[in-house]
């Protein structure tokens, strides 16, 4: 079965996650209605690129907390794991 390293609780199976979608998002500071287009990006754009992704993801029925994760979007592999207060290893390896 396919398994994630929680930082919490250890490697654990799929099923227990749940996806939270992109990491390291901040949320724009409020602005005018007419000038919401950073909000709207906020909210929908994604960026969904190929490589290294940086994901949020929760352990539902594990210790019910939140972590980051770095997966590779080609391969399905979780090249890491850590706290969302911490930085990943391999965040430089990802820039190009
Ligand atoms: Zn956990």
């Amino acid at each position: 079965m396919f398994q994630i390293e929680c930082p919490y609780c250890g490697k654990r199976e799929l099923t227990e996650y749940s996806y939270g979608g992109e990491a390291n998002l901040s949320r724009p500071a409020p602005v005018d209605a007419e000038e919401n287009q950073a909000l709207t990006d906020y909210l929908f754009s994604r960026s969904n690129k190929r490589g290294i992704h940086f994901e949020r993801w929760f352990h539902v029925f594990g210790c019910r907390k939140w972590f980051n994760v770095a997966r590779n979007t080609i391969t399905n592999e979780f090249v890491d794991t850590f706290l969302v207060v911490e930085k990943s290893p391999v965040d430089d390896q990802a820039k190009p």
